[in-house]
């Protein structure tokens, strides 16, 4: 039994376990699986029921250039970011995507010409997120192509720069790296709420994507949305997505606004109600999530971290710390490849070679159970005692 086991013994088990049978944690993706605790506990005020014969119509709107687009949802988009303060909505049209991944392709077609005589640039700062080169590439299209580091970008002409503030993977804010006029933005906001960085003023551009994946953490209802201000991007984009899935599941723009409504009820509610908003509750996991890691990094000399400021945020009306949904963390001295040695402890990550920077850097999602980050910072510390 274990009590028989001797003291001697026990620690060879132990070592035995951490050297070869441990649990290996994958902490590749970013699945926001988190913010599980917050759902459980709001109970039913996010159940919807779809009786079987609501929504068979493929559309949701005919007066609405996005034809596809649910009247209830976008009312709950416009009712977030007012109360959020994270996005100008006004003059802006809404349109919904299967997920912020399909927006982004829409607004890649949307924006590149038919007619040019050879496929646009399209372009991001490095590191940039991993998925851009592919997306762009994938199909081989005749109308957009992948050119790389947005900083030594200086093919004349025009071109489409991804912005994506705050940064995945490093966390850091951003604005356009190239600095002509000849730019068509895409700024990618998927991250721009107050549990991972200080709102600092409404985002005001052509064309902003969100999406629910990263702002309530409901990425399997895939849903994303686009604020565009010209009309005829908004009919292409609307094109794309007629072309590609013929709109975008009601029954998800059904679920996602009671999601987006229920958390717009918490930040009103906080208080009258002495109850938590859904920002203030995922803020402090974050903070208490960070102040863990930070600790275990600084305790040795193997790792390093990006070092941020804190800012003002108009939402919680103090100042607030960015605490980044990815840790963009490097290995220091002469750990080259610093993926395949965390691998060699069981921790799958994400080399920084598929974000155009160093494989000395990986990217660490920040975003799983609790039980994973505790497993993640105990490797860690190990690792560090260890070396
Ligand atoms: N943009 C960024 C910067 C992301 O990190 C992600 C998800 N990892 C997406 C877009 C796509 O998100 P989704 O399709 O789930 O909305």
């Amino acid at each position: 039994s274990r009590l028989a086991i001797s003291s001697s013994t026990s620690s060879l088990v132990n070592s035995t376990r951490s050297a070869g049978r441990e649990r290996v944690i994958n902490l590749d993706h970013g699945d926001p699986t988190m913010y599980e605790r917050f759902w459980r506990e709001m109970g039913d005020k996010t159940t919807i029921t779809i009786p079987g014969w609501q929504s068979l119509s493929y559309l949701s709107d005919v007066s609405n250039i996005c034809w596809f687009l649910e009247p209830e949802f976008a009312r709950e988009v416009v009712r977030l970011h007012k109360v959020v303060g994270n996005a100008v909505t006004e003059g802006r049209h809404i349109v919904v995507g299967t997920g912020s991944s399909q927006l982004i392709l829409a607004a890649l077609y949307a924006l590149s010409s038919p007619d040019a005589a050879e496929p646009i640039s399209v372009v991001s700062a490095a590191p940039y997120y991993s998925s851009y080169p592919s997306m762009a590439d994938y199909q081989k299209s005749g109308l957009y192509k992948w050119a790389g580091d947005a900083e030594t970008f200086d093919k004349e002409g025009p071109y489409i720069e991804l912005v994506t503030s705050p940064n995945n993977p490093d966390g850091y804010r951003r604005q356009a790296m190239v600095n002509r006029s000849q730019g068509l933005l895409i700024h990618d906001l998927a991250y721009y709420w107050p549990q991972y960085t200080p709102i600092s003023s409404p985002s005001d551009h052509d064309l902003t994507l969100f999406t629910v994946s990263k702002s309530t953490g409901h990425a399997g209802t895939r849903i994303g949305w686009a604020l565009v201000k010209d009309e005829e991007v908004v009919k292409k984009m609307t094109k794309f997505i007629e072309l590609n899935t013929i709109g975008v599941s009601r029954d998800s723009q059904f679920r996602a606004s009671k999601v987006l409504k229920a958390v717009s009820d918490s930040c009103e509610q906080e208080n009258s109600q002495d109850e938590e908003s859904f920002f203030k509750y995922s803020y402090k996991i974050m903070a208490q999530r960070w102040k863990q890691l930070r600790a275990v990094v600084d305790a040795g000399d193997m790792f390093s971290l990006p070092q941020f400021s804190p800012a003002f945020c108009i939402f919680f009306g103090h100042e607030t710390e960015p605490q980044p949904g990815f840790i963009w963390l490097k290995c220091e001295g002469d750990i080259e490849d610093c993926e395949s040695f965390l691998r060699g402890h069981k921790i799958i990550t994400r080399s920084g070679k598929h974000f155009g920077a160093s494989p000395k850097y990986v990217r660490i999602s920040m975003l799983d159970t609790d039980g994973t980050f505790l497993q993640l910072i105990d490797r860690l510390s190990a690792i560090q005692e260890r070396e």
